[in-house]
């Protein structure tokens, strides 16, 4: 089995609803992840898939509806006050947790066609959380 990864930075902003630590309040986070991708054989370029294409598509997507957004669950309070001020929002169903934001990238990746395994992200340099179907 051939294995790829890549890495992907993202700036991002979320609170976390029904939870009474630090992150209860409107905060940023410096977020990394790692996604990997899997397949038994290699393509007639010798690649899972090109790395080039990662970037395009996952980077690309992240950039434009995640990267310096407030990422907020649509139940939040604060979602209307921050759409009639103009903030730039990602809304989740779930509460956006590094564990949901792992997920929520996963998920987009398989929509994409990519042979993904897992996404590991850390939304400190010490926390990380995967998801991953196995
Ligand atoms: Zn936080």
């Amino acid at each position: 089995m051939f294995r790829v990864s890549r890495e992907i930075d993202f700036c991002y902003g979320h609170r976390l609803l029904n939870y009474q630590g630090k992150c209860r309040h409107l905060h940023g986070h410096n977020g990394k992840l790692v996604v990997t991708l899997e397949a038994p054989s290699l393509n007639d370029r010798g690649m899972v898939l090109d790395f080039g294409d990662i970037k395009n598509v996952l980077a690309r997507w992240i950039d434009k509806n995640l990267d310096h957004r407030m990422i907020l669950s649509c139940d939040d309070p604060a979602v209307p006050v921050l759409k009639e001020l103009g903030e730039p929002l990602f809304l989740m169903d779930s509460n956006p947790t590094a564990e949901n934001i792992a997920k929520l990238i996963f998920d987009f990746a398989s929509q994409q066609g990519f042979p993904v395994v897992e996404v590991r992200f850390w939304d400190s340099p010490r926390c990380c959380a995967t998801y991953g179907p196995g």
